[in-house]
């Protein structure tokens, strides 16, 4: 079993402080739901425990079985088995899926792995996210729609298999057909030798994958914890009862980020002939 430790974080980008204390132990064998309004740091969170320079740890700790994670390059915590699904995946022109994901599973290997097994497994997992077989000669996100950039990012997590996945809105802009997909092959991924961090203002996709643990990020703290009773109250009253029962002020100011709207439940609807 593995555990990964954030103790006491706090986390700037540039000359503001984002993340103000932020303490969560996740171990193997849980799925952890992270709610929250936008703007308020659960994507700062997720980047700073890859390790995105963008985000300067100014203190606290990770820990990864006790190891300093902080200490490690991003390939390094790769290598270690963390894993980052973007809530805005790059495009990365002139490599494709296919590569980049050979030489992926390779870093963490002694020996690469075999061409035979490799296409299969990459047949197979393209398959579970619903994506056309040939996508994979096709270089990192280049004109993909919305869609296909996040079945890509779980595309990559079900072949690299990592020990913590941190997922960022892996779900955002999909139709529900598409949501059904992703929530089956997170579900086929889960053991107890892995552990998820997701991120989501869907209740819809936390039915599907059942967190065991549900916190709430308020103004870069982690303001409740608990389980999936969390999720409904949010879906139906939003976050305005975290002040009535909890007194938790939501004082970040209106930013254009968080005006977007924070009712949970709502899945866009398949639009024909879109991804
Ligand atoms: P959430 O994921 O909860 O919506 P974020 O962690 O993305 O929130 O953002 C928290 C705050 O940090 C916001 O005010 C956002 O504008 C700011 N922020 C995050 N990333 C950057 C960045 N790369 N450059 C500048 N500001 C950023
Ligand atoms: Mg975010």
């Amino acid at each position: 079993m593995k555990t990964l430790e954030i103790k006491d974080l706090y986390v700037s980008v540039g000359d503001t402080e984002i993340l103000k204390g932020i303490n969560l132990t996740i171990k193997s064998g849980e799925l952890h739901a992270l709610l929250g309004p936008n703007g308020h740091g659960k994507s700062t969170l997720l980047q700073s425990i890859m390790g995105n320079p963008k985000y300067t740890v100014t203190s606290g700790q990770i820990l990864l079985d006790g190891e300093d994670v902080l200490a490690m390059d991003v390939d390094e915590r790769a290598r270690k088995g963390l894993f980052l699904a973007m809530q805005y995946p790059p495009e990365i022109s002139g490599v494709t899926i296919s590569d980049i994901l050979k030489e992926a599973i390779n870093q963490r290997r002694d020996t690469p792995v075999s061409l035979y097994k490799f296409i299969k497994e990459l047949e197979d997992a393209t398959k579970e996210v619903d994506l056309p077989l040939d996508i994979v000669h096709r270089f990192v996100n280049e004109g993909f729609s919305g869609g296909e950039k996040k079945r890509n990012e779980v595309l990559q997590m079900l072949l690299l298999k990592p020990d913590f996945a941190l997922l960022d809105e892996i779900d955002s802009g999909l139709d529900v057909d598409a949501l059904k997909a992703i929530g089956d092959a997170i579900n086929k991924m889960r053991s107890n030798e892995n552990a998820l961090l997701v991120v989501s203002h869907y209740a819809r996709l936390y039915e599907l994958i059942a967190p065991t643990h549900v916190h709430v990020v308020v103004n870069g703290k982690i303001a409740i914890s608990g389980d999936s009773e969390i999720i409904t109250k949010i879906d139906t009253l939003g976050y305005e009862w975290l002040k009535d029962e909890y007194g938790i002020e939501i004082t970040k100011e209106e930013t254009k980020e968080n005006k977007r709207p924070q009712i949970l439940g709502q899945c866009r609807v398949k639009a024909k002939g879109t991804a």
